[in-house]
């Protein structure tokens, strides 16, 4: 686990002071941790003590301090140094950002492609891309349905769009009893727009949506799209509820690509989409809060693990995608809190590789990122942990009454299939005999 502090409030410095002999925080206005964090894997965080749950507390002792002040036992536990989703509470000046998917195009076990959720402590929560594989991990944060009903499409890659579906329908059928609201960018022809590749994808739904009719609760299985202009500078997508979302164009593949920016109650995220280095990142991200930006895999990586000719690697890794050096130049423009590089496969042997060549160009505050990386930031701290999941998760409870299908919505089979059912009535009646006496209903077999 890392973290990076500010300046500590006097009256939180005396009572630390008070508290704990021998340790002494700095003073300077912003103190920032020594700049690299470590290669987050859960392991990494264990050799941490008497770590505190609480933001901005107490700053971790050291070993003969804690024992001193009796914090070991072996009985008792101690506090947690990884995020357990369903655990903590979110603080209402606090943002918590949860990577839910850090890799490439073709997803894989460790690595979903790109989507990051980002929490506000007043209870909004927005989804920045939903590349393939990432509904999975959405899942296992088990955040009510209802409350992921916002998602922010940086372009139309399946890398930033893939697990579109996998949500809009997934959730759905989980508890969320409302439409799927989905902003995303137009670009130089309607047909490469957002608007026009949802209406098609929930034209490929067509058969889904249909044979789920009169089953289960039907608000969830609806598209709210707003396409937005790419071209807009800083313009303003999203406002509610005290929260500002801009866009501002990307340089990736084609014209329509974007970055956004969050502003809410002081703070600045920005999520950067697939793009070469752009002036209008360097521009508005400047000063962010935690600035997300895309770092593609080492050229002599892309060469020698993706089987590229040195030519394709040379333009992919550093034409259509930001290279490490070059994404170290752009956080160093834009000083951030805190930089998030995403978009490589983090793997024993490519990160140092990433890392070194980050480092020629970048000396501050970064997290080379991977699924399952958790930020709690406030406007003391940003809080770097991994998340530790349960994998046999179940989706959580609706938040709101469900609604009761209405069978006559049913779209009947024809007859010549219907009538290839097996008679097994007498089989499944025991289980309508017990749920019609359980809860007091009067259900027939069909
Ligand atoms: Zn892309
Ligand atoms: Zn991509």
């Amino acid at each position: 686990m890392a973290r990076i502090k500010r300046a500590v409030p006097t009256a939180l410095m005396f009572v630390i002071v008070a508290g704990i002999s021998g340790y002494i925080l700095g003073c300077t206005p912003v103190e920032r941790e020594p700049a690299s964090q470590a290669p987050a894997e859960p392991k990494a965080a264990q050799g941490q003590t008497a770590d505190s749950d609480q933001v901005g507390e107490q700053p971790n002792q050291a070993p003969e301090d804690a024992a001193a002040a009796g914090q070991y036992s072996p009985v008792k536990a101690r506090a947690r140094d990884f995020y357990s989703p369903n655990s903590e509470d979110l603080g209402p000046d606090e943002m918590r950002l949860i990577a839910c998917g850090t890799g490439m195009p073709t997803a894989r076990p460790k690595q979903a492609a790109s989507c990051w959720l980002l929490e506000l402590g007043n209870g909004d929560k927005f989804i920045f891309d939903i590349g393939t594989g990432s509904a999975e991990r959405i899942a296992a944060l088990q955040i009510p349905y209802n409350y992921l009903d916002k998602v922010f499409l940086s372009h139309l890659h399946t890398d930033h769009f893939g697990d579109l579906d996998a949500l809009f329908v997934g959730g759905a059928l989980a508890g969320r009893q409302k439409p799927l609201r989905v902003w995303g960018p137009s670009a130089q022809t309607p047909e490469r727009g957002t608007k026009y590749a949802l209406d098609h994808l929930r034209k490929a739904l067509t058969w889904d949506i249909d044979g789920r009719q009169g089953l289960t609760d039907p608000r969830g299985y609806h598209l709210d799209v707003t396409e937005f202009d790419y071209m807009g500078m800083n313009e303003v997508v999203f406002q509610e509820n005290g929260v500002t979302i801009r866009s501002f164009p990307a340089i990736h593949a084609l014209d329509g690509p974007v970055s956004f920016v969050v502003e809410w109650n002081g703070f600045k995220f920005v999520f950067g989409g697939d793009t070469y280095p752009n002036k209008w990142y360097a521009k508005y991200a400047k000063g962010a809060d935690v600035a997300v930006h895309e770092c593609f895999i080492a050229v002599p990586d892309i060469i020698e693990k993706f089987k590229f000719t040195p030519q394709s690697a040379l333009a992919v890794g550093t034409q259509i995608h930001t290279a490490p050096e070059a994404f170290g130049k752009v956080m160093s423009i834009i000083k951030p809190r805190m930089a998030v590089a995403y978009h490589f496969f983090k793997d024993f042997d490519t990160t140092a590789s990433i890392n070194d060549r980050i480092r020629t160009t970048y000396d501050g505050p970064l997290s080379l990122s991977i699924d399952y990386m958790v930020w709690n930031i406030t406007k003391d701290e940003i809080r770097v942990r991994m998340a530790i999941v349960d994998e046999d998760v179940w989706p959580p409870p609706a938040t709101e009454k469900p609604q009761a299908p209405d069978a006559t919505k049913r779209i009947p089979y024809s007859a010549e299939i219907s009538g290839g059912r097996l008679d097994i009535k007498k089989v499944l009646q025991p289980t309508y005999d017990e749920i019609n006496k359980q809860y007091g209903i009067h259900e027939k077999q069909e």
